[in-house]
């Protein structure tokens, strides 16, 4: 199985290396070529307005729901969730439009802009992830289809599962655990 890892910005060297440390080929996707061949494509946290603008100079706007229709895998963390919303609250950036949620950017305001918490997120069984947010968006609004994976102790979903696209609203690259990476290599396996 080979992975892509958009590299336009953000944090994509670490999910490449959780990637290898699963034993699983990555390879970081810049230009539309580069999807070639890919079994899944993960979207990395970073800035989504850069990302999007980016994502925009290199064609890969079209080119990436273009594969999504044809049933490629997206995994997107953070920046890379609100990339994949149908709907955004607070951005200017262009967004794929993918996913039926609707998702609201730097959502915990500049007091907690940043913290890590124990989830439990039932799909990787008993023990809590460890999930970093990092100016993190929530996703507001779920329409059909859509199943939250994990919420908050206030009920906040935070990642959520559509078909073959998962989003997180934290960062699982940039901890040692390494189930969400897995969960997602599943779903491009079929065998979630
Ligand atoms: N706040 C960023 C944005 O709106 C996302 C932060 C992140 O990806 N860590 O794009």
């Amino acid at each position: 199985m080979k992975i892509g890892v958009l590299a336009s910005q953000g944090a994509f060297a670490e999910h490449i290396a959780v990637l290898e440390k699963l034993h699983t080929e990555a390879v970081p996707v810049r230009l539309p070529g580069d999807l070639a061949g890919v079994d899944g494509l993960i979207i990395p946290g970073g800035e989504s307005t850069t990302i999007s603008r980016l994502m925009d100079a290199y064609d890969l706007m079209g080119e990436i729901p273009a594969r999504v229709k044809k049933g490629l895998p997206l995994f997107g963390t953070c920046a890379g969730m609100i990339l994949m919303a149908k709907e955004v609250t607070g951005n200017g950036a262009k967004s794929l439009g993918l996913m039926d949620i609707k998702v609201r950017r730097n959502a915990f305001g500049r007091q907690v802009d940043s913290f890590e918490t124990a989830l439990v997120i039932p799909a990787l069984g008993e023990i809590p992830f460890p999930a970093v947010f990092i100016r993190a968006p929530i996703i507001e609004q779920c329409q059909d289809g859509v199943t939250v994976l994990a919420e908050l102790p206030d009920g906040t979903a935070v990642a959520a599962r559509q078909g073959k696209l998962l989003v997180t609203a934290f960062h699982p690259e940039l901890t040692e655990d390494p189930r969400l990476h897995q969960y997602f290599l599943d779903i491009c396996s079929g065998k979630v």
